[in-house]
């Protein structure tokens, strides 16, 4: 290998690499554009695609604009109205602060800005040609911006290649816009291409008005409002019901201060507090805003901006996780005076996520089986046909058998487990595990312990089994521990007692449910669905599987076209 000297780089290099950082795609120009249209307080943005934005970007502002002698400064390298120097920043309101956009959007297109403040009678229109600035000329306008960016990445065969089919950068377009409407709501968007309307939404809307706007109304009546406040955070926005999670991706929107972020380690948090109300590997849908002390973040750590550091994630995650868990609603609080259970961590006994009413804060979907008198039809051997008021409904037998026979065994486990009830062996069984199950109960050993399993290392994968929990005593504890750890095994790790013994009752539910298949009396199926109503969580069985479908008699009459 032949070593060359170290030299610095031309300087039109390094403003294409610079601008490469920046400018990525259309998409990446569309949110700097709308960025600056909002930062210059414009209440309608369009946006005209020509090609998915690959041909031709056109966005027209009606904020206050850039005066005449400013506009050749705006297309320069680090500009910007917006900071005078770093500290600024711990008081930052606007989105942009670097002063790079249009500068690096200038590099690699040839980009045309027209602009008038409500203090001009005419316009100025400035045209850059891959970097070279041109003349200012005047043009009649109206107050605000205009920015068309043509022959994007002309001089960079290779980065021009580097682009999806229209298709592709069409969708990741509105894909931004629909994350900027969301975070602005006050804001009309629209965005067309060859006279088509892709996208709009009007102007001063409420956030699920905004919401009906852009998923439908389906998708805006399930959600709960949510709001809270703290030392270092405000949150507000929505929560998803549980049938609004999914495998794939689900509907998730992160605002910090007013800011479209991505931070799956937030997701993470609201995941968690949905608990087993939603199946083990879907997540549920959410659109929230926190307002955070801008000192108390750095948005300077994405070249896009599209993420950012917290100075103290785990405060403001716990804050989070607090705010949550009050929306969750906590019903069951174990009496302090109560003698605990060698439970080394007494203030993870709550089972927060498993004693939660929702229906003091439901929505209209939980209300939907309440009903009187009816007749259970059951098909398949496996559902239930019934009707409520609002409509037709399905029932999983099993799913839902399971959901009641758990929230019963909860609440039993929990007396059994302050009143220290655990079942002794007579005499203590021994069971022999595998190299990675014995692994993985050794570390888990104390939080068994918590929920009134004694096991002690017995040498070589082998365990001493003492006690077990009351409810469990029916049950070989060899295949009750294998299949709560092929669980942990298979899921997130285990942490504390409250998922421990979660897993342990959904086994214990699942096992003493009624199965698919099982055919079952009018009177039972009449017991389970009054036991489901009155059951929180009723709408998925412990596995997060649904329990019930539900179709409103307005969708009934849309299948035969009544309405
Ligand atoms: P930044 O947004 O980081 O300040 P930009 O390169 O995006 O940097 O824009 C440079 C400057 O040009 C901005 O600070 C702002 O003063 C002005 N500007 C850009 N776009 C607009 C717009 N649509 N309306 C009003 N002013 C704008
Ligand atoms: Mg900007």
């Amino acid at each position: 290998m032949i070593r060359r000297p170290i030299h610095p780089l031309p300087d039109t290099v390094i403003a294409v690499i610079a601008a490469g950082e920046v400018i990525e795609r259309p998409a990446t120009i569309v949110k700097e554009l709308v960025e600056n249209a909002l930062d210059a307080g414009a209440t309608e943005i369009q946006i005209t695609l020509e090609d998915g934005g690959k041909q031709r970007l056109f966005i027209q502002d009606n904020g206050y604009g850039i005066p005449r002698e400013e506009l050749p400064i705006a297309v320069q390298k680090h500009t910007t109205n917006k900071i005078e120097q770093y500290s600024d920043l711990d008081f930052l309101q606007s989105y942009g602060f670097r002063g790079e956009a249009l500068s690096s959007i200038a590099t690699v297109s040839k980009l045309t800005v027209r602009s008038r403040t409500h203090q001009e009678d005419t316009g100025t229109e400035l045209v850059v040609m891959h970097g070279k600035v041109g003349q200012s000329t005047s043009i009649g306008m109206s107050i605000g911006t205009q920015v068309l960016v043509e022959q994007l990445f002309a001089k960079l065969p290779a980065r021009r290649k580097f682009l999806k089919s229209a298709l592709h950068e069409r969708k990741a377009i509105l894909d931004t816009i629909t994350q900027l409407s969301i975070a602005a709501t006050n804001v009309a968007f629209t965005v067309t291409e060859q006279e088509k309307t892709l996208f709009y939404v009007p102007a001063e809307q409420s956030l699920v008005e905004r919401l009906t706007y852009l998923f439908g109304e389906e998708f805006s009546q399930q959600l709960w409002p949510f709001q809270y406040q703290d030392t270092l955070l405000k949150v507000h926005g929505v929560l998803g019901s549980p049938q609004l999670a999914r495998r794939g991706k689900p509907t998730q929107h992160v605002i910090v201060n007013r800011r479209p972020v991505s931070l799956p380690s937030l997701g993470t948090v609201v995941r968690e507090a949905y608990g087993s109300s939603v199946e083990p590997k879907a997540a549920p849908s959410f659109i929230l805003f926190l307002d955070i002390d801008p000192a108390q973040i750095d948005v300077n750590v994405h070249p896009r901006k599209e993420t950012l550091q917290w100075q103290d994630e785990s405060a403001v995650f716990q804050q989070l996780r607090t705010a949550l868990g009050q929306h969750f609603q906590v019903q069951y609080q174990p009496p302090s005076n109560s003698p605990p259970l060698k439970v080394h961590d007494s203030g993870r006994q709550t089972l927060p996520e498993l004693h939660s009413t929702l229906k003091s804060s439901a929505p209209t979907w939980y209300h939907a089986l309440a009903t009187k008198e009816r007749t259970i039809l059951q098909v398949h051997n496996t559902y239930l046909i019934s009707e409520t008021a609002e409509g037709l409904i399905i029932v999983d037998q099993h799913a839902a058998h399971e959901r009641v026979l758990y929230n019963q065994f909860l609440e039993l486990f929990h007396q059994q487990l302050q009143d220290r009830t655990v079942a002794e062996l007579q005499p203590p069984m021994v069971i022999h595990l595998s190299p990675s199950f014995s692994n993985l109960l050794t570390a888990n050993l104390e939080t068994f312990t918590a929920i009134g399993c004694q096991i002690e290392p017995f040498g070589d994968q082998s365990f001493l089994i003492r006690t077990l929990p009351e409810l469990l005593k029916e049950h070989h504890p060899q295949n009750v521990i294998e299949s709560v750890l092929e669980d942990i095994a298979n899921d997130v790790p285990l942490n504390g007692i409250d998922q421990l013994a979660h897993r342990t009752l959904a086994y214990l539910a699942c096992r003493s449910a009624v199965k698919a298949g099982d055919p079952i009396t009018q009177d039972q199926a009449q017991v389970l669905l009054g036991k489901l109503q009155h059951t929180s969580y009723a709408f998925s069985c412990p596995h997060g599987r649904p329990t019930i479908q539900t179709f409103s008699w307005h969708e009934v009459e849309k299948w035969f076209k009544r309405k």
